[in-house]
């Protein structure tokens, strides 16, 4: 049983705000660095040292204030070695202690026997030496109070700690057991237990998730044997010869692999990562294309209405010379309309249907669905997919994602899909021009804007928010649009857009947009996916350090689809030095992957691939990006440990027990 110490009402609930509920967590709320304390010999101190030494106060404290709320004060304290002079700003207090007390010092070594102290204090040096521990902690805790908390934590619950990496591999790496590992972490005597403990625990983080998603991947091959479609990939090739343009390695090497899986006796379940505009949608068409052959039906799910629409009329541009036949199906259609789709649709007369959240609905009934493409999976509700995939018998699963990430990092983190990375771009894509301006205006910019426009280019004005909300300081939609149809009144025309409008509202909208009835569309990120407007090659975001960067990179992927240059405006007033140079990572890199790397170093793989709340193990002290090695190493242990699950009781018994956490992810 789980203890935890007992605690006041205001303290449980901060603490409950930072996750931790009891004493267990307590113990999982690790030190994020160590302040150590030791006392270098004074012959060896250099300039700007961060000194600790003991001495005894041996002049009067003289104190000056220079301005209202600040002073210095100024003494001399002997130590076993010499004199020295001490200053520390703002302690006025400090003149009342008497000459001859013994003194702990902290501060910085100056030279010329001079230090400036940060903190002083009348407990001697010996006791406080050693490596302390420092907690991120909310204002209301404080780190003293903190540790105590661990230190309560552990008499209590140290036996109750659970090992998870399996003996053989824990001496195998020289590891410490859990136990020894989160005592060394909180308690540490040498910074060395420290990196141990670390080590140790990044190894199971990543053990745990590998195991976790490999079981599920093990789970789709063994019971899922799904339908060996057959077809021939010839006329699958002959088609791609048709073109206008040539596929690009990467892409012909996406087409076969799931031409393969379609071909295979299991369950296809694949995602297909690459840039935006690399050319995924493009081999899903190929990919749907074999299944049509092989006299199954295909479904294509898109998150809105509008690029279900225009996903439609691709497709049917694309299957012209063949005898596929492309329907759609939405929310937004009348009664009758969808009566007919249903109809066709169950009497084969549809072989790809291309539609929004209406593909899943109850009165949908396929004759003989065999596949599934989702684009832009990370939009996608688990359940939404799950209603899709269930309209078929063992249907195959093929997902788009446009926030890539590297092969290597993919094979790790995709542990339970197979995947295909699209890294070359079609040729003749131009990079878009990206500039940071910083201030949430486009005072600066508001020339070249009209000279943009003027040349016949429309921009996409991007808000955070709709309307004007009190807890969230953005430009909004509403104010915004207002402004600008007042500024260029009579010269340029000025329409919005976003999530809240009725969908017929956004079709009509978006349409104008496409007839250039609009020079300026003021919006949400919305158009986030999909919408392909030729001459949209501007975008203008306002607060843009309040985006993701992979989402900014996908936003900005809106323009520049043609072959005219595109340009991104990154609008912020933020002086926060961590969000603007996050801004300037998309000013200087064009590359989805680098990117999401980038992105996925700063927020995790919990927030950028959506495992957040999934069940999925996430990390805490593993980073994917610099501890690669480690990823790896637990990669291959954790696919030998499945393969003797027999052997392994406490790890089946984890896997058992958290099965219903994470058995919806991706389904
Ligand atoms: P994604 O879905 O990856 O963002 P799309 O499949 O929508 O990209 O492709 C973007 C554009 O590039 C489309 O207009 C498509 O016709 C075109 N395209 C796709 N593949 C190629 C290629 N190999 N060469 C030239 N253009 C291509
Ligand atoms: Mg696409």
């Amino acid at each position: 049983m789980i203890s935890t110490p007992r605690l006041t009402p205001k303290k449980k609930e901060l603490l409950e705000s930072m996750q931790i509920i009891d004493g267990m967590d307590i113990l999982l709320h690790y030190p994020f660095r160590y302040e150590v304390i030791e006392n270098k010999p004074f012959e060896q101190w250099q300039v700007d040292d961060k000194v600790v030494f003991e001495g005894v106060l041996a002049s009067s404290m003289k104190l000056v204030r220079y301005a209202k709320n600040r002073s210095i004060t100024r003494f001399t304290v002997l130590t076993e070695h010499d004199l020295y002079e001490i200053s520390i700003f703002n302690r006025p207090w400090l003149k009342k202690i008497s000459i001859g007390t013994k003194l702990t010092i902290y501060g910085k070594y100056e030279g010329r026997q001079k230090v400036v102290a940060t903190t002083i204090n009348e407990q001697p040096l010996q006791e406080q030496l050693g490596i302390h521990p420092i907690y991120h902690l909310r204002e209301g805790l404080s780190q003293k109070y903190f540790e105590e908390l661990v230190k309560e934590s552990w008499k209590l619950n140290k036996d109750e700690i659970i090992e998870f990496i399996p003996e053989n591999y824990r001496k195998r790496y020289r590891l410490y057991t859990k136990k020894e590992a989160l005592y060394h972490l909180h308690f540490p005597s040498k910074m060395n237990e420290v990196q141990q403990a670390v080590r140790t625990m990044k190894y199971e983080e990543f053990l745990r998730f590998q195991i976790v998603m490999q079981a599920r991947r093990c789970q789709n091959k063994q019971y899922e044997l799904g339908s060996c479609k057959k077809f021939e990939q010839e006329k699958v090739w002959k088609l791609a010869n048709q073109l206008p343009f040539k596929l690009t390695n990467d892409q012909r090497k996406a087409i076969e692999h799931i031409l393969q899986d379609l071909a295979s006796d299991s369950v296809m379940y694949r995602l297909v990562q690459g840039d935006v505009g690399c050319g995924k949608t493009m081999v899903a068409m190929f990919g749907m294309y074999g299944c049509v052959l092989a006299g199954y039906q295909a479904a294509l799910m898109a998150p809105t209405e509008i690029l279900a629409k225009q996903h439609a009329e691709n497709l049917k541009k694309f299957f012209q010379s063949t005898s596929v036949r492309v329907g759609i199906l939405y929310s937004s259609l009348n009664a009758k309309e969808k009566q007919e789709v249903y109809q066709q649709l169950s009497e084969h007369q549809i072989d790809i249907l291309v539609g929004t959240h209406a593909l899943f609905q109850q009165q949908v009934h396929f004759a003989k669905l065999g596949m599934i493409v989702t684009d832009e999976q990370q939009r996608f509700g688990v359940q939404q997919r799950q209603a899709l995939a269930q309209k078929g018998d063992k249907v195959d699963v093929l997902m788009m994602s446009a926030t890539p990430i590297p092969r290597t990092l993919a094979t790790s983190l995709y542990g339970d899909m197979d995947v295909s990375t699209i890294i070359e771009v079609p040729k003749g894509k131009k990079e878009i021009q990206t500039y940071l301006i910083k201030e949430n205006s486009i005072r600066s910019i508001q020339k070249r804007l009209e000279e943009l426009m003027d040349e016949g280019n429309q921009i996409y004005m991007v808000c955070a928010s709709v309307e004007k909300n009190e807890d969230f300081s953005a430009r909004n939609v509403q104010d915004l649009y207002q402004n600008l149809s007042k500024a260029w009144q009579g010269k340029y025309r000025v329409g919005f857009i976003h999530g809240k409008l009725k969908s017929e509202q956004k079709d009509e909208i978006i349409d104008c947009f496409l007839k250039k009835e609009f020079d300026c569309l003021v919006t949400t990120t919305v158009i986030e996916v999909g919408v392909d407007v030729k001459d949209a090659n501007v975008m203008v975001i306002y607060d843009a350090h309040r985006f993701g960067l992979s989402q900014l990179h996908q936003l900005r992927g809106r323009v520049g689809r043609s072959a005219k240059q595109g340009y991104c405006y990154l609008l912020t007033s933020s002086k926060d030095e961590e969000s603007l140079k996050r801004l300037q990572l998309l000013v200087d890199h064009s590359d989805g992957f680098e990117i999401s790397q980038c992105d996925l170093k700063l927020r995790g793989p919990g927030d950028l691939l959506g495992y957040r709340q999934s069940g999925i193990p996430t990390f805490v002290l593993a980073d994917f990006i610099s501890d690669q090695k480690i990823l790896n190493q637990s990669r291959d242990d954790a696919s030998e440990i499945l393969n003797r699950l027999e052997c392994y009781p406490l790890i089946q018994q984890y896997l058992i027990e958290n099965a219903k956490n994470y058995i919806n992810y991706f389904d």
